[in-house]
This record gives C-alpha cells, sequence and structure tokens, in this order.
C-alpha cells in the first residue's frame, strides 16, 4: 500500500514523512516543488529508506499528477502543500491563490478520476485528507468559546482566505459527487524543520545569534500551540478512523499570547546558552516591539473535543515540554539553520550544481 503526500518538504510534511516510516510499513511518495519553504535538508534521514520516493513538481500540474495516480496507486492523498506565510500572502497574493486554490484543485481533480477508476472495494477504503487550518474561522474576541467545525468561515488574510477556498472545494467534490474527503483544522504548530520566518524559529534564530527578538504591537495576540509530532498523530489517526466528509478540529488547549511565547523562550535560552560578556543579562534585553501586521487576528482557539471523543486523539506535549525539546533541537541543528539563512538549502537544477 502507498499513499501520497503533497509538501513534504515543508515544516508539517517533512516531521510527517519521519512520523510515517516510523510508525508504518507503507511506502509514501512525497510530491513538493520546493518553493523557498521546501527543503531536502529536513529529509536527509529518510532519503534512501525503501518506503520513501520524492518527486520534484507542482500539485497544479495535472500531467504529473495524474502519472503520479496511475505509477502509485496511492489508496489516500495528505495534502499539506501550500503557500503559509501570512505576510508574504499580504504582500504576494497571487501565488497563493495558485497553489492553494488552483493547485488543490487540480490536484483534487486528479484525484477525483483516478478514485472513479478504482474499483468499489478500492473506492470505498481510498481517502483524500486536506490538511487546513484554524485561520479560516477568523479571530475570536476575548472571552468567547474556542472555535469548533460548527464555527463559521470568516478568513481575514489572504492566507486563510484561500485556505477557506480549497476547503470549500473539498466539501463540495464530497457533496457532488461522494469523493472520499476528510479535513483538519489546526491551530498553531511549533518543532523542528519550521521555516525561521514563523514567530518561534525567528526567536530562536535570532537570539542565539544576538540580533533584535521583534514582536508584533503589544504582543497580547493569543495562539493556541501545538507541537508538530502530536499533529501528525492527529492526521493518521484521522486518516485510518475518520468519517468520510467530516472536519476535525486539532488543538493543544495551549493559548498563550505571543509575548508570553517569546518570554519563554528567552528563559530558555538563558537556563541552556546563557549570553556572556555582551553587556545584556537576559535574551529578554533584545525583545524590541515593531508595527503590527495589517489585519492581524487577536486570537485563535480551538476545541479539540470531537477527535478526542470520537477518535481518542490527545497530544503528548504540553508546551513547556514541547518549546523545550523545540529550543534543544535548534540549539543541536546549527548546520540545518546555517543553511536555511544563507539559502544554501534551495534546491538547484543539476546543471547548476558544481
Ligand atoms: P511550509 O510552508 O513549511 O511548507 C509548505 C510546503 O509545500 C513546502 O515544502 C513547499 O515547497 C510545498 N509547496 C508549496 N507550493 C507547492 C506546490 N504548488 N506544489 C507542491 N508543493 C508545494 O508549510 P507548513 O507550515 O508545513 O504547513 C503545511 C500545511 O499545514 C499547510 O497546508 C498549512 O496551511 C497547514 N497548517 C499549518 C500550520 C502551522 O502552524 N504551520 C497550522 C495549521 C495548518
Amino acid at each position: 500500500m502507498t499513499i501520497l503526500v503533497t509538501g513534504g518538504a515543508g515544516f508539517i510534511g517533512s516531521n510527517f514523512v519521519h512520523h510515517w516510516l516510523d510508525h508504518t510499513n507503507e511506502k509514501i511518495v512525497n510530491l513538493d516543488k520546493l518553493t523557498y519553504a521546501g527543503n531536502l535538508k529536513n529529509l536527509n534521514h529518510v532519503r534512501r529508506h525503501n518506503n520513501y520516493v520524492f518527486v520534484r513538481g507542482d500539485i497544479s500540474d495535472i500531467d504529473l499528477v495524474s502519472r503520479l495516480f496511475r505509477e502509485h496507486q496511492p489508496r489516500a492523498v495528505v495534502n499539506f502543500a501550500a503557500e503559509t506565510h501570512v505576510d508574504r500572502s499580504i504582500n504576494e497574493p497571487k501565488v497563493f491563490i495558485q497553489t492553494n486554490v488552483t493547485g488543490t484543485f487540480h490536484l483534487l481533480e486528479c484525484a477525483k478520476i483516478y478514485w472513479s477508476s478504482l474499483s468499489k472495494s478500492e473506492q470505498q477504503a481510498f481517502r483524500f485528507l486536506q490538511v487546513s487550518t484554524d485561520e479560516v474561522y477568523g479571530s475570536l474576541s476575548e472571552g468567547s468559546a474556542p472555535f469548533s467545525e460548527n464555527s463559521r468561515y470568516e478568513p481575514n488574510s489572504p492566507y486563510s482566505a484561500t485556505k477557506a477556498s480549497s476547503d470549500h472545494l473539498i466539501r463540495a467534490y464530497h457533496q457532488t459527487y461522494g469523493f472520499p474527503v476528510l479535513t483538519t483544522h489546526c491551530t498553531n504548530n511549533y518543532g523542528p524543520y519550521q521555516f525561521p520566518e514563523k514567530l518561534i524559529p525567528l526567536i530562536i534564530c535570532n537570539a542565539i545569534t544576538h540580533k533584535v527578538l521583534p514582536i508584533y504591537g503589544d504582543g497580547l495576540q493569543i495562539r493556541d500551540w501545538l507541537y508538530v509530532s502530536d499533529h501528525c498523530s492527529a492526521i493518521r489517526l484521522i486518516l485510518e478512523n475518520g468519517k468520510i466528509g467530516e472536519t476535525y478540529n486539532i488543538g493543544g488547549l495551549n493559548q498563550l499570547t505571543n509575548k508570553d511565547v517569546v518570554l519563554k523562550l528567552c528563559d530558555i535560552l538563558d537556563g541552556l546558552k546563557p549570553l556572556q560578556n555582551r553587556g545584556r543579562s537576559s535574551y529578554r534585553e533584545l525583545i524590541q516591539f515593531v508595527e503590527d501586521r495589517p489585519g492581524h487576528d487577536k486570537r485563535y482557539g480551538i476545541n479539540p473535543k470531537k477527535i478526542e471523543e470520537e477518535l481518542g486523539w490527545r497530544p503528548i506535549e504540553t508546551f513547556d515540554t514541547g518549546i523545550l525539546k523545540t529550543v534543544t533541537w535548534y540549539l543541536d541543528n546549527k548546520e540545518w539553520v546555517e543553511q536555511v539563512k544563507s539559502g544554501e538549502y534551495r534546491w538547484k537544477p543539476k546543471e547548476l550544481i558544481k
């Protein structure tokens, strides 16, 4: 048996590839375009694994995607591929439409055509899992209950609007064609291999090079944090036991302000890698509040009751255990950090490699 994942060279996708190979004996084919966010160094440990196949390509490429379905005959698709950084979506929304909407549509259409060609029992076993985000629900006001699967869609950024659009396509393919879909909405992830443009790795990487630690606005935006391996285990469980056509919210019940996250990171680093002879006694002194992002959502929070009660999922890591693991990983993987910062990790066509 085989599954096809897309975007498996990114942060969550590469953690999922590792998780899959550690927990199953099933082949995993990883289709990734290797944008700036895709990094094959995230997959160094598995690149020669017998059950792992990497294909560089775009989910929008109908010929390539159709060929992959014919050749590998996957029993499931997990779609991680997306443009994901909210700031980039504000500056350059077009590429978000291309990948998150048009790309997902092309992938979905190819998957549906392949699924239609399967026998009845193969069709019943097939799944298409769309990895979406809690950001499609917009922003929670202070004191209101966390988002449930029935919350209204109110996306506020071009990123979340494109993710919301693809969610609607996924739903429509189930309603119209009976195509077997599953959708997940997860809160903010953190952990190894996250590109240092996102808050937690940015702060760690800046701190260890004694750069400013920027916090948007007053830093009181609240996010609900989940350690990435807990997200991976939730996806695997939903793929196996989730009910077709359903959506599942995945959250860590760890609502913290951005400022508190940064302060915690500083305190951990003060313990693990104290600043020496730099005229400062704590990383906290590097914090700087900077102009807020336009349309910045104030609060996200997910109610994970459905996945807990129906599928028995629980996160293993608390924020304290997960964040310590994360800081330790970045400190132990300086080479990875250096290659990301220098751009050396970027994929190059063979003819350009000297
Ligand atoms: P990421 O930006 O780290 O990785 C995205 C990956 O997709 C990269 O490897 C990139 O090369 C690939 N990709 C981009 N466009 C592609 C295309 N057209 N064809 C094939 N591959 C393409 O993203 P991430 O943080 O790992 O997020 C993965 C998924 O999880 C996304 O769909 C995102 O919306 C969702 N999500 C992320 C979070 C989070 O906190 N990071 C939370 C909830 C949901």
